[in-house]
């Protein structure tokens, strides 16, 4: 979490925000919860458990939809020669490949 969702502020690491005084501990826990999935998930991916580990990337992107669960999820998919759902979540934008990278088409 960068910033307050209700006021945006941004996040200072306390469970409270400094500004609206919303109270951050229920989304950290699934912060948490979703970076505990990934983490399992990339044990099981060492070990080759695919299946496994797509079940753990799945449960982590419900909670949480962030970029590295998105890479992660293709990675195992392209294992299990799933090309197809690699290539729907890559048109579906839920990877952006180095966004810093990224020009802007309309220029020049
Ligand atoms: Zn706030």
């Amino acid at each position: 979490m960068k910033q307050c969702p209700t006021c945006k502020a941004t996040y200072k690491g306390q469970n409270i925000c400094h500004r609206c005084k919303s109270d951050f501990t229920p989304l950290l826990v699934i912060e948490k919860e979703a970076s505990y999935c990934l983490e399992k998930a990339k044990s099981l991916i060492k070990e080759c458990k695919y299946d496994k580990a797509l079940d753990e990337i799945n449960k982590s992107f419900f909670l949480l939809k962030t970029q590295e669960a998105a890479a992660l999820k293709t990675y195992v998919l392209a294992q299990q020669g799933e090309f197809e759902k690699v290539f729907s979540i890559l048109e579906t934008n839920q990877i952006q490949v180095a966004p810093h990278l990224n020009v802007d088409a309309n220029k020049n």
